[in-house]
């Protein structure tokens, strides 16, 4: 035995079956390799969490665990005194002797873990049908294909029967070596998801009986994915339209001036007329989301931005329009 469960599933030793879910879920969630990216490393974490949960939520296989990993628990602190030994022994001719007995001795604790798990497989056999686990997982799609809908391709960790032996465990009367034994395999599964046009932030989609694998003939679990919408970082969107500020300066304001703005469609030169106020909007027809054959429009806001880096000049006619219009005022 090698991974530790409960480190990997970051929970201590006597955690409830609803911990444990919770631990799951929120790990699962974030190692998802269509969240946390593809590489090997994030794979790799995300097939350990499954494993964990896949030993820890079942009753009779958290009980097998137990008992072997305090059996592991107790030999490796065993192992790490002979090391000790050995090591202040290089010259010793019995080297490669110690060695062999220590890798049999090794196997044979190998060997006793899986069939523990082993006889816990083919005691579920017995028992009635068990529904299969759901599967939650998140989908983040942008504004525009939440309004246009759009097709998104997910990669689900799944129970799988083992393709080699075929759920057998045994191939010609050898242990399975694809499966270990198990009968079953984790493998990704592609899914092709339709997001239907319109869909809100934090919709569920649901499909049926892709969740995990249904025991001793139950149905299996569903697979519930739940569609995050990103958050534009310089727009919002009100159904077609797209609403965005932009910053003017003072003098543009009083005086008018042009101004360059982002769209949809590329930079668009926005006129500002002489006396724009703060908070004025402007609409540029046929800048916002095109869905189907509408278009929406950008609405602009208008906020005067008052410069920070003055220079002296700059300052002193100011201090020159404040003297002229107290003038005006008093005229
Ligand atoms: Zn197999």
């Amino acid at each position: 035995m090698t991974k530790d469960y409960y480190k990997i599933l970051d929970i201590p030793e006597f955690s409830t079956t609803e911990d444990i879910k919770n631990a799951y879920r929120k790990l699962a969630r974030k190692w998802h390799p269509d969240v946390a990216g593809n590489s090997d490393e994030v794979i790799a974490r995300f097939k350990d969490i499954n494993e964990a949960y896949e030993i820890l939520s079942d009753k009779v296989k958290k009980a097998n665990y137990d008992k072997a990993r305090k059996f592991y628990n107790y030999s490796a602190s065993d192992r790490s005194t002979q090391t000790k030994t050995y090591n202040t022994n290089t010259t010793n001719p019995n080297h490669n002797n110690y060695k062999e007995t220590y890798h049999t001795k090794e196997n044979d604790k190998k060997t006793s873990f899986w069939e523990d798990i082993f006889k816990s497989h083919k005691h579920d056999e017995i028992k009635s049908p068990k529904r299969g686990e759901d599967i939650y997982s998140d989908v983040e799609i942008s504004v525009f294909e939440a309004v246009n809908g759009t097709e998104k391709v997910i990669n689900m960790l799944q129970t799988q029967i083992c393709p080699n032996c075929g759920g057998r465990k045994f191939v010609n009367g050898n242990k399975c070596s694809h499966c270990k034994g198990k009968g079953e395999i984790s493998a990704y599964k592609r899914f092709k998801v339709k997001i239907p046009a319109g869909i809100k932030h934090l919709s569920k989609i649901r499909l049926a009986e892709e969740g995990e694998k249904g025991q001793n003939g139950g149905r299996n679990g569903d697979l519930y994915l739940t569609i995050h919408i990103r958050e534009p970082k310089n727009y919002k969107t009100d159904g077609l339209n797209i609403l965005k500020t932009i910053q003017i300066q003072p003098t543009d304001a009083v005086l008018g001036g042009e101004v360059t703005v982002a769209t949809l469609i590329g930079n668009v030169s926005l006129k500002i007329s002489p006396n724009t106020k703060n908070g004025q909007k402007i609409r540029l027809s046929g800048c916002g989301i095109k869905q189907n054959n509408k278009v929406g429009d950008m609405i602009v806001t208008v906020e005067i931005q008052i410069p920070q880096d003055l220079s002296e000049e700059e300052i002193s006619l100011y201090r020159k329009l404040r003297q002229l219009r107290e003038r005006g005022v008093s005229n």
